[in-house]
């Protein structure tokens, strides 16, 4: 199945240079930049190069050396940006919103990296199933 990506969303946009972003790492086949409106002290948005919607998407379309270089970029900024936990204290969260019922607004694969305050239970509105 071929997964249309939409080169006008503003992620493409701040990959080709169009608007202005804050980042802190870029390797070969990732960027990563300081989400706009942070949810914590350290809010990071790690993004592919390559055309990719959703988490699902790129893992399994990018080729190795894209998904290698994403997920060694994660493993980068924990370490940079000192969000690995030690002992009880510390730590981070990763996820990657899809589609609309994970109220995904930017349609090009990012993960979020959110650490830097007590970020509680991974929480989602309540709601019957
Ligand atoms: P989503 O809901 O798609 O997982 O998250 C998209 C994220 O992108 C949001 O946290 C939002 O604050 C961030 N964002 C949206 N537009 C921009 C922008 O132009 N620049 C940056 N740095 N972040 C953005």
């Amino acid at each position: 199945m071929t997964i249309a990506y939409d080169d006008q969303n503003i992620f493409a946009k701040i990959l080709r240079g169009e608007i202005p972003n804050d980042t802190v790492a870029e390797t070969e086949h990732s960027l990563a930049f300081r989400d706009i409106f942070p949810q914590a002290p350290t809010h990071i948005l790690v993004i592919p190069k390559g055309p990719y919607v959703t988490y699902g998407h790129f893992a399994s379309a990018a080729s190795e050396a894209e998904i290698l270089d994403f997920t060694r970029l994660v493993g980068k900024l924990v370490a940079d940006f000192d969000l690995a936990p030690v002992g009880d204290s510390g730590g981070y969260r990763v996820a990657s919103n899809a589609g609309p019922d994970a109220h995904q607004e930017v349609p090009h694969m990012h993960m979020h990296l959110v650490g830097g305050r007590i970020l509680g239970p991974f929480a989602m509105p309540e709601r019957k199933v």
